[in-house]
């Protein structure tokens, strides 16, 4: 079976050809033109995937070596996302599964990223057989959720406020870089030394407040953004030149540390032996070796995509829709656009 997948949701247009569940073609163009206004501009974004969408689409079908009448299926992402950007993805989908007369299979971003740690590509990347505790950490998004092994999750904790992601890029604004500020932040961090200011840490059994937070899977990022500006505003320029990596590596580390330490707690409370970590934030190096080193501690076996799929890709877009079609957990032709994080299409 050849499925096709779309992806439209930001600022990365992408399509793929899954043949039989493997990854046969990729193609991702993420796009530039935001690099100037510091944060993707919406609808500037869904001019360029107009622009783009055809000849992604097209590069995708012949890398793999199949025209567009052997497709099976069509998948696209239907939101969570920037609705322009959503509608150009999708409305293009639906045009060519009418014209091919194949089925549309809509497709939840978010969700997509939950399942990207077992794209099959190679062996190491299988799914678990059993339950296991996600954490998704994107540009708009930072959610533990427990899934089970018929693809179902339940949400147990979330951002009250910023994603990770979004904590990366804005403190990486602050301190003058280019978005998207999280690859840079975790490139600096490797020459700075991360004990050199403590950053806070919110919601977690060792914040500054008299509450206790260890059972609570919840994140709050905005609080690290407020400490950053004013850590900024309370010294020298050239101080905070001189001292870039050892700053960036200091608020790396008050992000990652909250992620390591919440998704751990997560996985000895529900007694769960797995973790997957996916999402832009999944391909930060720091966090990787963080939560590797955490896991073997406790025994629990981790789950992280390979970098191309930490980020928004297409390829994810169609082993969802793949891994729900054999499972027969989803009605081609059924669905809505939302630019909100609902989970109810399929
Ligand atoms: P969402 O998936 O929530 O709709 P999005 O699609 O914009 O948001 P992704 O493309 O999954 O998000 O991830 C982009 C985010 O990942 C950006 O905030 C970016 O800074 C961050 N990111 C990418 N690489 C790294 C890295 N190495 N370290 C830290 N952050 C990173
Ligand atoms: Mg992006
Ligand atoms: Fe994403």
């Amino acid at each position: 079976m050849n499925i096709l997948g779309i992806e439209t949701s930001c600022d990365e247009t992408s399509a793929a050809v899954l043949k039989n569940g493997r990854v046969a073609s990729n193609i991702i163009s993420s796009q530039l033109i935001h690099k100037a206004y510091g944060g993707v501009v919406p609808e500037l974004a869904s001019r360029e995937h107009e622009r783009l969408i055809v000849s992604i689409v097209d590069r995708a079908v012949n890398e793999a070596n199949i025209q567009k009448n052997d497709l099976d299926i069509i998948a696209a992402t239907a939101g969570p996302g920037l609705i322009g950007a959503v509608m150009v993805g999708l409305c293009f989908a639906q045009g060519l599964a009418y014209a091919l007369k194949k089925p549309l299979v809509p497709v939840n971003h978010i969700e997509a990223h939950i399942f990207s740690g077992f794209i099959q590509e190679d062996p190491e990347h299988q799914a678990p057989e059993d339950n296991f505790i996600s954490l998704t950490v994107s540009g708009g998004h930072t959610m533990l959720c427990v899934v089970d092994n018929d693809l179902h999750y339940r949400v147990i904790g979330r951002t009250i406020d910023d994603a990770a992601g979004e904590a990366f890029d804005k403190t990486g604004k602050m301190l003058g870089l280019d978005y998207p500020a999280g690859p840079l932040i975790d490139k600096l961090s490797k020459e700075g030394n991360a004990d050199f200011h403590t950053f806070p840490r919110a919601l977690t059994a060792q914040s500054r407040t008299s509450k206790s937070y260890r059972d609570n899977f919840d994140f709050s990022f905005s609080g690290l953004k407020t400490s950053v500006l004013n850590y900024i505003n309370n010294h020298e320029p050239e101080f905070i030149e001189q001292h870039l990596p050892d700053i960036a590596a200091s608020i790396q580390e008050a992000i990652i540390s909250v992620l390591v330490e919440k998704t751990v707690a997560a996985a000895l409370k529900y007694n769960i032996g797995a973790i997957s970590v996916a999402g832009g934030v999944s391909a930060n190096s720091g966090l990787r070796h963080k939560m590797e080193t955490s896991c073997a501690k406790h025994g629990i076996r981790l789950f992280v995509p390979k970098a191309v799929y930490s980020t928004d890709n297409a390829a994810m877009i169609a082993t969802l829709a793949s891994l729900k079609l054999s499972r027969g957990l989803v009605k081609p032709n059924n669905y809505d656009v939302a630019p909100f994080a609902s989970f109810e299409y399929s």
